[in-house]
């Protein structure tokens, strides 16, 4: 069939119909015209957006649709002309530039005066932007869903509580260990504050200004804390609260994991209590030992004996070295326990660095020690800790630096502060190692160090003294070069004369 036959019998078509095709054919970025049935596509004008068919062609389905989309089209197009409705259909097609786009289509048949389909007027619009957004959006949909279940598998399985609050301090999420810990169902606790799942005012209370806290600095918060489990009993809980950041950098909620640590308690206590009970049990005969040994040593210089008197003298050292390490442990214990009592009393630091000085130079040969010449500086503290801070340090000093280089001891005062420092010419620090050289029972773990005995409490007991004092204690190292402990102590007015 020709273009002038089909015009010729178009005549019926009405000044409606022609208005109808003026307006699709304005609005639309595809209109087409099609045999009755569609076996020729007579016409398609695309702007571009299509390659334009100039004559009729019968393989416009190959030409223009996908493939995959192929028989889908055809069954539209059987289901219109076999009920002469109108055709509609969204699907992909092979744009002008090779690459596949989609667009949204529309036929109506054109009756004769008979009600016989003459042609399809049809016209269509290019949807590829919006199709490409719908499966960008399902995708991103797919993979927060993924996320979700990824989520909810991970936080489902562990033992810690995990959770999340809205800024109004009322939980969004709380996995099912939290749950049972409450004893409710999500239903129950989901969108509900501290108090309704069953916290106790002050916890409630610390809780809140906690978040509000992570919300305004965006900080991480780490704390412990006490809470009645609903089956267990009283637990200890370590949590952690971390910000959750929306795309624009703001805090949007808080989210939480909490882990029971009430047996590690236990186990620390347990082991304090051993460490306190063998170190209280070893006091009693090692005190009667070294005075058996001090009666021998005298007896002994007495009848003019000098290899057992130098004998008993090594003893003697060796047992003074079994004490400090007893009374370490001691400490410890006490300082766990909060049993460590400071006895404050006015001295000065000069006359104490001088007896110091006067012991160590009795017991250390193998070093150079040199004691800078200090002022008198009087200081409010604990006289005999304050003494075991310097032995420490000193003796550290000695340990950790090869036989014959020189250790520094001085003293400054700045700002209302005494500033001691102990500096020596030895092995010195890795900077991973310094920030938690003060941490109870560290020690650093160098080939070097390995033979030195040590269990890596002095430095806790220095800065737990030091902090009870109000005062600071650090430390600067390079290592190869040797190391500089510092601490600072209060100054206080010296007494009227
Ligand atoms: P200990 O000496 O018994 O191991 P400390 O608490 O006194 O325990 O010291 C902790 C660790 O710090 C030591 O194991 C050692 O590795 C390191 N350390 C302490 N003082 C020095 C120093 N002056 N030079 C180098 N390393 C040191």
């Amino acid at each position: 069939m020709t273009e002038t036959t089909l015009n010729d019998k178009n005549k019926g078509v009405t000044a409606g119909e022609g208005r109808y095709r003026a307006l699709v054919t304005a609005t639309s970025d595809v209109v087409y015209r099609m045999s009755p049935d569609w076996s020729v596509m007579q016409q398609l004008d695309s702007g571009g957006f299509l390659l334009d068919t100039g004559v009729p062609i019968k393989n416009w389905i190959s030409k223009y649709i996908h493939p995959v989309d192929q028989q889908m089209v055809k069954d539209a197009i059987a289901e219109a002309i076999s009920t002469k409705s109108m055709y509609e259909l969204e699907h992909r097609v092979l744009m002008a530039d090779g690459v596949t786009g989609w667009i949204s289509s529309k036929a109506i048949p054109i009756l004769d005066g008979e009600g016989n389909i003459i042609e399809w007027f049809g016209a269509a619009t290019d949807i590829t932007a919006r199709k490409q957004m719908e499966e960008d959006l399902k995708q991103a949909m797919d993979a927060a869903e993924q996320q979700k279940r990824l989520y909810e598998v991970v936080t489902s399985n562990t033992p810690d509580l995990v959770y999340v609050f809205g800024l109004d301090y009322n939980f969004t999420f709380a996995n099912p260990a939290l749950l049972k810990m409450w004893g409710k169902t999500a239903e129950d606790a989901i969108g509900k504050s501290l108090l309704e799942n069953g916290y106790e005012p002050w916890h409630a209370e610390m809780h809140e200004r906690e978040i509000d806290h992570v919300a305004s600095t965006k900080e991480i918060i780490r704390g412990e804390v006490a809470f009645p489990h609903a089956t267990l009993g009283r637990r200890v809980y370590d949590y952690i609260f971390t910000p959750v950041i929306n795309a624009q950098g703001e805090v949007e909620a808080v989210a939480g994991t909490t882990r029971d640590i009430t047996e590690i308690k236990e186990n620390e206590q347990r082991k304090n209590d051993f460490i306190s009970m063998v170190s209280h049990e070893l006091k009693t005969p090692l005190t009667s030992v070294i005075s058996f040994v001090q009666v021998a040593q005298k007896r002994a210089n007495q009848s003019n004996d000098k290899i057992a008197g130098d004998m008993l003298e090594r003893a003697g050292k060796q047992l003074g070295k079994m004490t400090r390490m007893i009374n370490g442990f001691l400490n410890v214990s006490r300082l766990e326990s909060g049993r460590i009592q400071i006895d404050h009393q006015h001295f000065d630091l000069a006359v104490l660095l001088d007896e110091v000085q006067q012991d160590i130079a009795s017991t250390t040969s193998s070093h150079k020690i040199v004691f800078e010449p200090v002022k008198e500086t009087w200081v409010n503290a604990d006289r005999e800790k304050i003494e075991q801070v310097f032995n420490n340090l000193i003796t550290n000093a000695v340990k950790y630096s090869p036989p014959g280089s020189a250790v520094h001891v001085a003293f400054d005062v700045v700002d209302n502060k005494v500033q001691v420092s102990v500096r020596d010419e030895g092995m010195g620090i890795n900077k991973e190692d310094l920030p938690r050289l003060f941490e109870r029972f560290y020690r650093v773990k160098e080939t070097e160090t390995n033979h030195i005995a040590g269990f890596g409490i002095g430095l806790y007991i220095c800065s737990e003294i030091v902090k009870r004092h109000g005062g600071e204690i650090w430390v600067e190292s390079q290592p190869g070069k040797g190391s500089t402990f510092y601490f600072t102590l209060p100054v206080v007015p010296s007494p009227e004369v």
